[in-house]
């Protein structure tokens, strides 16, 4: 069996003295030791002791066609012998990237033709920041650099990303860059008191162009959201949100950008989360599921606003990263695309197994520690309270000492589920080819892990 000739405590010796792992506190960990993950399957992974666990948020949030996809590994091999790298700097090109972005500008929404290559999500986003700069700064608007996201939006780990987010905990370590501001988040259960979701949702928008008076519109760039955020907790926006924030950026002529990171290639039952919201942005953010996470794969599709200028007028655009177009990379795309596009993934998580997971997931809701399961596509999130009401926001929460998201967390791995905790909100986002059958189990799992939790 997989994991069986691993020596899990040699190899977590060798991890804690030797491997620095991302938004983790060493010392706790260094006490516990890493979970060695050694073979994934479809919607299963398994560790080296053994245990078969069910994927329920796509490794993070990326593993859209599930694990084991040979044919994926086999287009990789290929590019590998046939070229490996090459870089698309200094007027040079190559096939899979020239493919890849031919195939974006046909799936992503009209005005998207062209397309700007990078590694992550992350570099996504910083090349957004030099990109709408420059935007205004060719228009002859030089001042008009500020980019407004939201507080307990994710956009990224390097300082940039980090800035266009609203963690309090990044900024607080490294910083925050000059020109970007904050909102709050379309969060209901949060700052809904007394209204409808409707209401709310309009509410929720209208504090961006209180924002955008505040700073004075002369100086505002862009504003950034996910459509769907996802790190800070499924925030599932009510359905007048966005469309009245794109009636701002058009009021104020402030560019939209779309991150669309966890949101693009059907997570939410459309292609991308902007068609679904209704909304036209200026630019999308992707990385994650261009690949189902098999390579590292990000970048920025740029809308015709922003080619028009930047590429037809705009001369040098000085930025760029080594592995921009990788050949490797866009190969592994090419075939991942192939795969959601032949299996119908979106159509499913649209109209088939979206629904379905929505029902199951939601009839947690008579569970005595959840409140307000919610649900759109593939990516769903619970509350757990001490004490349940019928506004959502009237419920009892745990108090933030009591840990109980992350006891929940261990009980959902003890019983063969992972589900991510963001706080006391427990949030799922599994692998698009999940099976009815599949999804049953998952909730069931749930479901224990949740009486475990009492
Ligand atoms: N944007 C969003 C919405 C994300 O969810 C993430 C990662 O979770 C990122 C950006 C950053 O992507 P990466 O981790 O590939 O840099």
């Amino acid at each position: 069996a997989a994991g069986q000739d691993v020596d899990t405590a040699a190899v977590r010796k060798l991890d804690s003295a030797h491997f620095i792992h991302p938004f983790t506190d060493h010392a706790a960990l260094a006490d516990k030791g890493a979970r060695v993950m050694v073979r994934g399957e479809g919607v299963y992974l398994w560790d080296s002791d053994g245990n078969k666990i069910m994927d329920g948020m796509s490794g993070l949030w990326c593993v859209n066609v599930g694990y084991g996809r040979t044919s994926i590994s086999q287009a990789v091999y290929r590019q590998m012998e046939t070229l490996p790298f090459y870089n698309s700097f200094f007027n040079t090109t190559n096939l899979p990237a020239v493919q890849l972005a031919t195939l974006l500008a046909d799936l992503a929404p009209p005005s998207f033709k062209h397309v700007f290559f990078t590694s992550s999500g992350s570099e996504a986003n910083d090349t957004n920041v030099r990109m709408v700069r420059r935007y205004w700064d060719l228009l002859g608007y030089k001042d008009r650099h500020t980019i407004i996201g939201r507080i307990n939006g994710y956009h990224g780990s390097t300082v940039a990303g980090a800035a266009l987010g609203g963690m309090s905990g990044m900024h607080a370590q490294g910083g925050m860059i000059p020109g970007v501001a904050h909102i709050g988040q379309p969060n209901y259960a949060e700052s809904g008191r007394g209204m409808t979701e409707a209401e709310f949702g309009i509410v929720a928008a209208g504090w961006l162009e209180e924002k955008i008076l505040e700073l004075g519109p002369e100086k505002v760039a862009a504003f950034i959201g996910e459509p769907v955020q996802g790190a800070g907790g499924v925030i599932i926006p009510p359905s007048t949100y966005w469309p009245e924030i794109q009636r701002i950026c058009d009021k104020y002529e402030i560019l939209l950008i779309a991150d669309e990171v966890i949101t693009g290639f059907g997570r939410l039952g459309a292609m991308f989360g902007s068609e679904l919201m209704q909304i036209k942005p200026d630019l999308i953010t992707f990385a994650k599921g261009v690949t189902s996470g098999y390579v590292p794969l990000g970048g920025v599709l740029v809308g015709s606003r922003v080619a028009s200028v930047l590429i037809d007028k705009g001369g040098d655009f000085n930025h760029g990263f080594t592995y921009s177009g990788h050949p490797v990379s866009c190969a592994a795309a090419l075939e991942n695309l192939r795969i959601i596009q032949d299996e119908k993934l979106v159509s499913a998580v649209a109209v088939d197994t979206g629904p379905y997971l929505r029902q199951a997931f939601c009839a947690l809701a008579s569970h005595p520690l959840v409140s307000h399961p919610d649900a759109c596509g593939f990516v769903a999130g619970l509350n757990l309270v001490k004490k349940k009401a019928d506004a959502v926001y009237d419920c009892e929460p745990f108090g933030s000492d009591d840990g109980v998201g992350m006891i929940c967390r261990g009980h959902m791995f003890n019983n063969g589920i992972i589900m991510r905790a963001v706080g006391d909100r427990m949030i799922i986002a599994p692998p698009l080819v999940m099976t009815k059958v599949q999804i049953d189990e998952m909730v069931g799992r749930i479901r224990d892990a949740l009486d475990a939790t009492l």
